[in-house]
């Protein structure tokens, strides 16, 4: 920290992403990367990009991606808003759309980078206690604020709302913008999505990074009511009018046009997630049950902080938070059947 930092820049906590290590033949199961790969569409796609077209802009309004991803989904192109990874929507959305003044909602266990938002933007976060299952229970959510989010699954714990409970929190909330962030909906869970023309109140978030496999293209959305989409073009058009390059563009698209690959990515994920939980609990593990591609399971004996040392040794990285209610748990990520069974037998020895 210089005279030259801004003080806004000194009082910033920032987010602190997982590890991306370089060294090969780790067992990476630490950032929730979909193992299997994105679909060969979507690398021919971008290959065919690779020409002199990249002296040009993209389209800033990504038209033909947000025709396909709102076809997809059955809304319409002006109810699409892109980011550069949903980590981008996301931060517009914390600008543009959340009643600075008033506390902002999110479950004390959730994505972290959420009071980071509040920290750059200077609004109040204020945190809800999980039940004791680590659920969210839409009854805490009938209190003053000035928005509210939460994914679902909700992250770290993998733990789902089914949309009834989503519904009863967006009728308490009618005055506020209801963020419903579905990084991993596709892994099991009903989206949201279904319930944006009923609820104008509504925003869900969706990233191309977990079940389509493209988290180093940096793709994202949210779909809402086309007045929260302007709100958000405002934001985006006031910060980076280009969020999206011309190979995100088209690979994001092409990500879009090959549903089988899709649906056999999350197929296989959900499979080994079923057969990883069942080993875990074999293995001394409570696991909560889990419809994203990780799993977050503490040991009825070992420690998280030990247990995640353990198993570095190993060359096998999973993830733990030293941080209040969650710090006896692993968040392990869903691998290929051959990493997995690297994790079991790993632990097996421990
Ligand atoms: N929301 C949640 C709940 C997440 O876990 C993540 C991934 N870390 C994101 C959003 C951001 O994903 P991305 O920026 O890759 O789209």
């Amino acid at each position: 920290m210089s005279k030259f930092w801004s003080p806004l820049v000194k009082s910033l906590v920032p987010y602190v992403p997982g590890e991306q290590p370089k060294m090969a033949n780790l067992v990476k199961l630490n950032t929730n990367e979909n193992p299997f790969g994105p679909s060969p569409k979507v690398i021919e796609a971008i290959q065919s990009e690779l020409n002199d077209s990249l002296r040009l802009y993209p389209d800033p309004e990504g038209e033909s991606l947000r025709q396909t991803i709102a076809g997809y989904h059955n809304v319409k192109p002006e109810q699409v808003f892109l980011g550069n990874g949903s980590d981008e929507v996301l931060a517009h959305i914390f600008y543009a759309l959340f009643q600075h003044g008033q506390p902002v909602l999110f479950p004390d266990v959730t994505y972290s980078f959420y009071p980071v938002y509040c920290g750059l933007y200077n609004i109040e976060g204020k945190t809800v206690p999980l039940t004791d299952s680590f659920e969210i229970n839409p009854e805490d959510y009938k209190q003053p604020n000035g928005g509210i989010i939460f994914p679902n699954p909700n992250a770290p714990t993998g733990r789902y709302l089914g949309l009834e409970h989503v519904e009863a929190i967006l009728q308490a909330n009618f005055e506020r913008v209801v963020v419903v962030d579905e990084a991993y909906i596709d892994f099991g869970g009903e989206s949201s999505i279904k319930l944006v023309d009923q609820y104008p109140n509504l925003l869900v978030c969706q990233t191309l990074s977990k079940a389509r496999s493209l988290a180093g293209l940096r793709v994202g959305f949210a779909i809402g009511h086309p007045d929260l989409i302007d709100a958000l073009n405002r934001v985006k058009d006031s910060f980076n009018s280009y969020p999206l390059d011309r190979l995100a563009q088209a690979g994001a698209k092409a990500a879009y046009e090959d549903e089988a690959w899709f649906q056999k990515s999350c197929n296989g994920v959900i499979s080994e997630r079923e057969r990883v939980t069942e080993a875990l609990e074999g293995l001394s593990f409570e696991v909560l049950p889990s419809k994203a591609n990780f799993v977050f399971a503490r040991h009825k004996e070992k420690s998280g902080d030990s247990l995640s040392k353990a198993l570095r040794e190993q060359g096998i990285i999973v993830r733990h938070f030293n941080k209040p209610r969650i710090s006896e748990f692993l968040r392990i990520t869903i691998g290929t059947p051959v990493q997995n069974d690297a994790l079991i037998t790993g632990l097996k020895t421990l």
